[in-house]
């Protein structure tokens, strides 16, 4: 698909000024959305058609529809951010995009081109772009935007499905931390991994966060924020937490983030190593054992640990709770801050966006 025909159809009841001010001042999460969506059809015959923005609204599926059950499904997740001269950026879109083709291709989904799909979410923030709340208030608020692809076809065989949708829908998101930025606590999985080798780790397909749940609750049910994972082999190396990559920051200027394979390629993993350098570190990507993370703990050699991702951006990690104990929290959460707030300067347009990030709307 070159340039791309996207009808749009207003909505007839759209969210009303007032209600929308109510919204936009306490979004919380994943819980409002905005006014339309945008949908487009792929079949092996036609390729990707029918681009279309509607009224946000539920959607008619087959209960054969593949997606039930196999779970042939991908997803996205970044943010659109209003700057203060009113003017709307997302945050490296490509990249996302890039990450979205390469899950399709695990998934055996056709590939939406790059291209396309950074003028179907340019297209819908624009058509909803009242939804992006503003940050004159000193906050970190953005619309969150999820484009998503999935089986449709009404078929039970396991093939790959010849009839799939791509949708985008936006959901105005609040700052993660109410009340300021403070370090997560993590159980470590040793029960459960979350991807093996050749596995589907690296995509961003639903069934990895189905995986994900009865862990995270494991989580909870210890007091818990966030479930770190191990890797599935060995089951001693330090993959991600449930929704956020990790970086390990020595005493000597170190930084380590566990190799990419089985991981999720974070969009914010791999601009911090971009970042890092330009602050003068070198960031070593390598397996990360979990007795570096006791024993660095225990030397006061690790002095930082955070964690990494478009929901919290940066956040640092206190306490590792483990069925062998816990491991304290490192020492400082200096480089951590910095790092936090060196990337929500430039996606929130307050600093020089000098790596090119930041995609005008
Ligand atoms: N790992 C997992 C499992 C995730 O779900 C996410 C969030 N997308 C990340 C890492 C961080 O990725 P990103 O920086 O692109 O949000």
């Amino acid at each position: 698909m070159a340039a791309m025909q996207i009808t749009t159809s207003p909505s007839a009841n759209p969210v009303d000024d007032a209600r929308l001010t109510e919204i936009l001042a306490n979004p919380g999460f994943g819980t409002h959305f905005s006014d339309h969506m945008l949908t487009v059809e792929w079949t092996p015959d036609r390729g990707w058609h029918e681009a279309r923005i509607t009224p946000y609204g539920p959607i008619t599926l087959d209960p054969a529809a593949a997606v039930l059950h196999y779970a042939q499904e991908i997803f996205e997740g970044m943010k659109a951010y209003h700057h203060d001269d009113g003017s709307i950026w997302t945050f490296r879109p490509e990249a996302n995009a890039e990450r979205m083709r390469r899950s399709s291709q695990r998934l055996a989904l056709p590939v939406l081109e790059p291209a396309d799909f950074v003028e179907c979410v340019d297209a819908l923030v624009t058509t909803d772009r009242r939804w992006v709340p503003d940050n004159r208030d000193g906050g970190e608020k953005s619309l969150y935007v999820r484009p998503f692809m999935f089986a449709s076809e009404s078929f039970l065989g396991v093939r790959p499905a010849e009839h799939v949708t791509f949708m985008v829908i936006l959901s105005p998101a609040g700052a993660y931390f109410k009340g300021g930025v403070k370090p997560i606590t993590l159980w470590l999985s040793e029960d459960y991994t979350r991807a093996g080798r050749g596995g589907m780790g690296a995509a961003k397909t639903g069934g990895n966060y189905a995986s994900s749940l009865l862990p995270q609750q494991e989580a909870y049910a210890q007091g818990c924020d966030q479930v770190v994972f191990l890797d599935a082999t060995e089951g001693r190396y330090v993959e991600e937490l449930g929704g956020m990559n990790t970086y390990f920051v020595f005493d000597d200027g170190t930084i380590v983030t566990p190799e990419t394979g089985t991981i999720l390629e974070g969009i914010t993993r791999a601009s911090i190593i971009e970042l890092a350098g330009k602050m003068g570190y070198q960031v070593t990507e390598r397996k990360f054992d979990i007795d570096e993370w006791r024993e660095g703990i225990a030397s006061g050699r690790l002095t930082e640990v955070f964690a990494c991702g478009t929901a919290a951006v940066v956040t640092p990690i206190g306490t590792l709770k483990t069925k062998d104990g816990d491991v304290p929290a490192p020492a400082s959460t200096d480089l951590t801050m910095r790092i936090r707030q060196a990337l929500v300067d430039v996606q929130l347009g307050r600093a020089e966006d000098t790596f090119g990030w930041m995609h005008r709307v």
